[in-house]
């Protein structure tokens, strides 16, 4: 892979690398490029219990 290329991947990104999470917490709902959901903390309050939200 070119230097170029990933660079494109690094800033280009599609954004389909994202999930969506709901903190139960709060209900703020918000996107992280962690897929684990025991690693994705609300951005919101921090808190660690989110749900998929789809
Ligand atoms: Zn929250």
């Amino acid at each position: 892979m070119s230097i170029i290329d990933r660079a494109k991947s690094l800033v280009g990104g599609g954004g389909d690398d994202s999930f969506r999470y709901q903190c139960t917490s709060c209900m703020e709902i918000f996107e992280s490029e962690e897929a684990h959901m025991g690693k994705v903390a609300c951005p919101q309050c921090g808190d660690r219990n989110v749900r998929d939200f789809a």
